[in-house]
């Protein structure tokens, strides 16, 4: 097992002010070949500190990746803080220096003197060439450990990553397959349960995810080959299939937009928003489903789409009855062959309500959620209500 951890350095992560997009990027890649990761640390531009996590991170992993605080400047001390833990003293490589003059000298300008520990190696470090950037990385050999040193931004360090360290890296021969079920109208608890002891295995791996478009269930087998991982995977993918049969719109790429369309099987889609400003078309933007929609909160001009006087004044705009309304004036007024509607309330008494209703011209559905919220979460939640009811 070759165990990792990630080292982001940089004031501004530490206070929030970026968000570690880059740690999030590494640990998705270290899963998908097989390496574990057992931690993620956060550090402000400090040299004592950084160097105390890598002497700490370097005695329990195999892998330590250190992410920025390479630039020029005084405040980039991830060189200084490797070299210090490792008891190594920087000098300048002459062909790092040659390299970093020449990309100035392409650009008919001089390197000023603070990007010569750009070029700076220890001798324990390998330089990495960045394709974009002036910051080469550090690729660090401390017996049979390895420290990595990357540039800050992303598409710097991304491509860096995929073309300098992995092919250096002793990967073990591990190939992972993962399959995510996507799942609407049952909770995480129930769906937990009715998992049982499938997510308590270790591989395959069963575990749930809460999302905004409901929870989704990840098989994940790790093996020799891609073949023997789907192979493994492929019995507890096929139970969890057949468990979730009922609540499932969908696997991995798949959206609940894409699952309506699906489910209309060539008809069109009309719909009417009153309360949730748009949220609804814009999941169903790019679906060749997807006519036409009014979004509206203006009573006058929910009534000349369908919704009755007589509902307005008796029920109230956010209601079961004038949802029914409005969808069958969807089919009526937009042209479409199915009718689409969401009525909901982001303020006032009748805030976190909504009700959706979809007419097929045969018949009408509909579906409610009283649940609070801030306006913002009412109308993404009033939204994936109208698609969920719209995929079956
Ligand atoms: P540079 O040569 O550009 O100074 P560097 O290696 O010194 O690179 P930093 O100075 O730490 O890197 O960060 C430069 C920029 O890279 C940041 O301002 C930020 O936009 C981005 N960045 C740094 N670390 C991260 C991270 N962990 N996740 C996402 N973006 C990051
Ligand atoms: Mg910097």
């Amino acid at each position: 097992m070759l165990l990792a951890e990630i080292i982001s350095v940089g004031t501004e992560l530490l206070f929030g002010e970026i968000v570690d997009s880059n740690a999030a990027f590494l640990a998705r890649e270290l899963g998908a070949r097989g390496l574990t990761l057992h931690r993620k640390t956060v550090l402000g531009d400090n040299l004592e500190r950084v160097k105390e996590a890598i002497t700490l991170a370097l005695s329990r992993a195999d892998l330590v990746i250190l992410g920025g605080g390479l630039g020029p400047t005084d405040d980039d001390l991830t060189r200084e803080a490797i070299a210090a833990a490792l008891n190594e003293t920087p000098a300048e490589d002459p062909a790092l220096i040659a390299w970093l003059e020449g990309l100035y000298a392409a650009r008919g300008r001089v390197m000023p003197q603070i990007n010569r520990k750009q070029a700076w190696l220890i001798p324990s470090a390998e330089a990495l060439p960045n394709p974009v950037g002036t910051a080469p990385g550090w690729y660090v050999r401390v017996g049979d450990k390895v420290i990595v040193a990357l540039p800050g931004p992303p598409r710097e360090m991304q491509p860096m990553w995929r073309e300098q360290v992995l092919p250096r890296l002793p990967l073990p021969q591990r190939a992972l397959h993962a399959t995510t079920v996507h799942t609407q109208g049952i909770g995480e608890s129930n769906l937990a349960e009715l998992l049982g002891d499938l997510t308590r295995q270790a591989n395959p791996s069963v575990a749930t995810y809460a999302r905004k478009t409901g929870v989704d269930v990840r098989v994940a087998a790790s093996a020799e080959t891609p073949e023997a991982a789907r192979e493994l995977a492929g019995p507890v993918l096929a139970q969890v299939r057949t468990l979730l049969a009922r609540w499932t719109w969908g696997e991995d790429g798949d959206t609940l937009a894409g699952a309506v369309t699906r489910a209309l099987s060539g008809r069109t889609l009309g719909v009417i928003e009153a309360g949730s400003a748009g949220a609804l078309c814009t999941l169903l933007a790019d679906e060749p489903s997807f006519l036409d929609a009014a979004v509206t909160q203006d009573h006058r001009r929910l009534i000349t789409l369908g919704l009755t006087p007589v509902t307005l004044h008796a029920q109230g705009l956010v209601s079961e009855q004038a949802a029914r309304e409005l969808a069958a004036g969807a089919r009526e007024h937009l042209g479409a062959q199915v009718g689409l509607a969401v009525v909901t309330g982001t303020q006032g008494e009748r805030a976190g309500q909504t009700f959706v209703a979809l007419d097929t011209g045969e018949a009408q559905h509909t579906a409610a959620l009283d649940w609070p919220g801030n306006a913002e979460q009412t109308r993404e939640r009033a939204a994936v209500l109208a698609l969920a009811l719209a995929y079956r």
